[in-house]
């Protein structure tokens, strides 16, 4: 919360171009009615030639924050005044909010989302963390090569098709994060504590990720960040193979924690129900 004493409801959103398709507003109000929170939380369009106006003055929305997505990540965290960790670490904010002086606060939280969902659904899941091994470059694989290294993980390694993304990645986290080829796999995946898909491989509607699992140890946790469907082909594969698996969903969710708790003043929790929910609506999407 703001800390100021406001006697008018508390407002949050989730801005961006567009926001037609977010599920915010539906995990949001999940929380609100929950707590029985007088606030709200709605879907704010804002164009991009107004995006930098608008970030760069939010306390004249009558906003309390918003949570931020494509394309205005990087126009909303350049607008801040505080930054956190995984925020300037992307350069990239997802959640917005004024601190009680006026400052605009700015937080990138899918690596905190990641976190949760493991710890959640996985608990003891980094008490061996010797080595990660990330599919993608893209910007989910951002916060999660900032997740891993939050955790410690002692070797974490990219794979991707285009090689430069990887290398800016490893080149911006430091010596224990490495990238390669996907053809190079083969060779760390016998050493794997965790496999992740960070691509969009594997999603509805676009191509299969082909991999084979077989030097995978048995240990290994797999996880995968596509949630449509929630049984990816790669969970599945793990899965018959006696990998513990984690699906992408539960990231989605968690990644909302943190704005909630700021704008509203109450930590939620990601339960069964909300997952039900949001299930119940990614169905209905063709
Ligand atoms: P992005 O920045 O566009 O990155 C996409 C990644 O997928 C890149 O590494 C790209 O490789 C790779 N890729 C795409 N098509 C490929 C192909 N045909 N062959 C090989 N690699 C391919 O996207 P993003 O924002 O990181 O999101 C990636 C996925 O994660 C999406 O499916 C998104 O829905 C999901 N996601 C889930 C959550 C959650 O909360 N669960 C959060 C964020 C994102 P190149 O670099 O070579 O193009």
């Amino acid at each position: 919360m703001t800390g100021k004493m406001k006697a008018e409801k508390i407002r949050a959103g989730v801005t961006g171009w567009p926001v037609a398709q977010s599920r915010s507003p539906l995990v949001h109000g999940y929380w609100l009615k929950k707590h029985g929170i007088d606030g709200s939380y709605e879907k704010i369009p804002v164009s991009p030639e107004e995006a930098e106006a608008f970030y760069g003055n939010l306390a004249s929305s009558g906003l309390t924050g918003c949570n931020v997505t494509i394309p205005h990540k990087e126009t909303a965290a350049a607008a801040c005044d505080v930054l956190d960790d995984a925020a300037q670490k992307m350069g990239a904010a997802n959640t917005l909010w004024l601190d009680e002086t006026g400052r605009l606060c700015g937080a990138n939280t899918d690596g905190l989302g990641f976190l949760g969902n493991l710890d959640q659904m996985a608990p003891g899941w980094d008490d061996k963390r010797d080595c990660a091994i990330v599919l993608g470059a893209g910007g989910a694989a951002r916060a999660i090569v900032w997740a891993l290294c939050s955790r410690k993980f002692t070797e974490v390694h990219i794979f991707n098709r285009t090689a430069e993304k990887a290398s800016r990645i490893a080149d911006q986290f430091g010596s224990t994060v490495h990238a390669h080829l996907w053809d190079k796999l083969g060779t760390f995946l016998g050493k794997a504590d965790l496999l992740v898909n960070t691509t969009s491989l594997g999603m509805a509607g676009k191509a299969r990720l082909e991999i084979d699992l077989g030097d995978l140890p048995k240990e290994a946790l797999v996880t995968d960040i596509v949630y449509v469907p929630l049984m990816t082909d790669l969970l599945k594969q793990a899965a018959e193979r006696g990998n513990r698996t984690v699906d992408g969903l539960g990231m989605l969710l968690h990644q909302a924690v943190p704005g909630f708790e700021k704008w509203f003043g109450v930590r939620p929790q990601v339960d069964d129900d909300l997952r039900r929910l949001v299930l119940q609506d990614l169905e209905q999407v063709p």
